[in-house]
């Protein structure tokens, strides 16, 4: 047995043992990393197995179409399964890894250079998803310009608007020019009392897409940060289950749900982030 595939038995273990607590994540995409750098065959076959197990499906398929054997008729047939998984997820659902302070500086600035303009209440607009890359780019509605990065969000406003660029959301044109809202007003926790940061949330934010009717929370009397779309296997990875099981706004059973929650799935959770105190909280709804 190579070391490769000896280091990825061990870690593997870790993993589930441990239910995929952070620290037997982050060592999983430290040893992901490591392999991505190394050329030869065997670590490229040990990291098929490392983006397999993280759920970065699209990259697992991916590599193995390049490496795999295709005389081998148990490569063929996990070449087929993986497929599906590559089509219907991509690498959308992987486990997610704890960011640190020095990844998080880069992310922004790489929003930055992108000319994304920032958002306080949804600060990794193109992690979640809400924004969408176009190569081409497409033209915005509201001020015409072409836009590589837009909207995909919901928009509550009688007209119908196809594309919506960054700029025009955060500078309230976008609201303004077509009395719209990204998010409902009145699906809001209680307690922030300042009118500012209401319209900031729903004029001036990129929402967030939920089954139904999207709610955001507030602590310490401001809105939250949205972080985007987990379930109780996400939670656990980022070692945040126990935090936002303690809310008042959950019963037992309500827990309960969290905990078994799929990201994707049919319960699904809205990670939020105070921006004051750091408490973690969730919104959850079902489709
Ligand atoms: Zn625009
Ligand atoms: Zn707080």
């Amino acid at each position: 047995m190579n070391e490769h595939l000896k280091k990825y038995i061990e870690l593997q273990k870790q993993f589930h043992a441990t239910k995929n607590e952070p620290e037997s994540v982050r060592a999983l995409y430290a040893f992901k990393e490591e392999l991505e750098q190394i050329k030869d065959k065997q670590a490229q076959e040990v990291l098929v197995d490392v983006y397999d197990l993280l759920d970065f499906k699209k990259s697992a398929y991916d590599l193995l179409s390049q490496i795999g054997d295709r005389s081998d008729r148990k490569t063929l047939k996990r070449l087929s399964v993986m497929k599906e998984y590559a089509e219907h997820w991509g690498n959308g659902y992987a486990i997610p890894k704890l960011k640190t302070k020095e990844e998080k500086q880069k992310d922004q600035e790489r929003w930055a250079q992108l000319g994304l303009p920032s958002f306080r209440y949804h600060p990794d607009p193109l992690d979640t998803g809400i924004f969408e890359q176009s190569g081409e780019g497409v033209v915005c509605d509201c001020c015409g310009k072409t836009t590589r990065i837009y909207y995909r969000g919901p928009f509550f406003s009688v007209e119908e608007i196809n594309y919506l660029c960054p700029e025009c959301i955060a500078n309230g044109k976008a609201a303004k020019k077509f009395d719209g809202e990204f998010q409902d007003e009145y699906s809001v926790d209680d307690g922030v009392d300042d009118p500012d940061k209401l319209d900031e949330l729903i004029h001036r934010t990129p929402g967030y897409s939920g089954w139904q009717q999207e709610y955001w929370r507030a602590h310490c009397g401001d809105f939250c940060a949205f972080l985007g779309y987990v379930g109780g296997r996400e939670l656990r990875a980022l070692g945040m289950l126990e935090d936002v099981m303690d809310d008042p706004m959950w019963d037992d059973e309500q827990r309960k749900m969290i905990e078994e929650s799929v990201n994707g799935g049919s319960l699904q959770c809205y990670l939020f982030e105070c921006l004051h105190c750091g408490k973690h909280l969730v919104w959850m709804d079902v489709d």
